[in-house]
Formats: C-alpha cells, sequence, structure tokens
C-alpha cells in the first residue's frame, strides 16, 4: 500500500491507464474520485488515445501533494486492476516521469521520446485539450 509517494512536490499527477475492454471499469474508477475527491483535485476527461508520453488511452488526476497521503490508497485499493502512474511535476519531465514516479499495477512503456522532445522544445505540450470537450 502506498501510503506515502517516495517523493514531495507541490503538484502531483496520477494517470490511469485503460484500453476499449477496460473503459467501462475506467469511467467506473473515474467516477468514485469524482465523489470522493472532487473538491481537492482536477480530473480530466475520459481520452480515448496515445497522448503526449502516455502509450495508450488514460485519464488524469492532478493534485496537490497533501492530498497524497488519502489519495494514492484509494487509487490502490479502488483501481479495478488498472495501471496507474504517479509522477511529480518539477521542471524535468523525463526525470519526473521515468526515475521519480511510483506504479500501481502493471508497468507500461511510455513514449519517453516525446518528453524529450518536448523538453527540447520541438514540439508542443498535448495538454492543452485535456480538460475540454472533445
Ligand atoms: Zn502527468
Amino acid at each position: 500500500m502506498t501510503n506515502t509517494l517516495p517523493f514531495s512536490t507541490e503538484f502531483t499527477h496520477s494517470h490511469i491507464y485503460y484500453t476499449a475492454e477496460t473503459r467501462e471499469a475506467a469511467e467506473r474508477f473515474r467516477q468514485k474520485i469524482i465523489e470522493k475527491f472532487s473538491d481537492r483535485t482536477q480530473i480530466s476527461r475520459l481520452v480515448d488515445r496515445p497522448i503526449g508520453p502516455h502509450p495508450v488511452p488514460m485519464f488524469e488526476v492532478d493534485f496537490h501533494s497533501e492530498t497524497a497521503r488519502e489519495l494514492a490508497p484509494f487509487l490502490e485499493k479502488e483501481r479495478e486492476g488498472l495501471s496507474i502512474l504517479i509522477h511529480p511535476v518539477s521542471e524535468d519531465e523525463v526525470k519526473d516521469h521515468v526515475e521519480r514516479s511510483v506504479w500501481l499495477g502493471t508497468k507500461l512503456e511510455l513514449n519517453i521520446a516525446f518528453l524529450e522532445e518536448f523538453m527540447a522544445g520541438k514540439v508542443e505540450s498535448a495538454r492543452t485539450d485535456l480538460h475540454t470537450k472533445k
């Protein structure tokens, strides 16, 4: 059980991955997070395609680190077998996603080349449409 995260930054992301087969579980899980944590988190819509470094569909829950103590065990307990990446948000996106990250469930292969290109200014952030309607 992840009671505390091995990093401390002001902002933390969690990415909950799903496939066509597990989309319903992801939607149920997302609703549970909304019911319990909507006052303390920002929860994205389901993004039904790979985006940025994320190799499969996912939704994202952003939170302040003080929320992690309660949210991380909740994610572990309720995730319905879905893979979750939890990572700090700092200036170094590659380190955040690779070295400082925590996985719940099966670890997926991220598109790190995207992050490297993003940090080098070669591609635009994929985040702009995350919280908007399709
Ligand atoms: Zn992220």
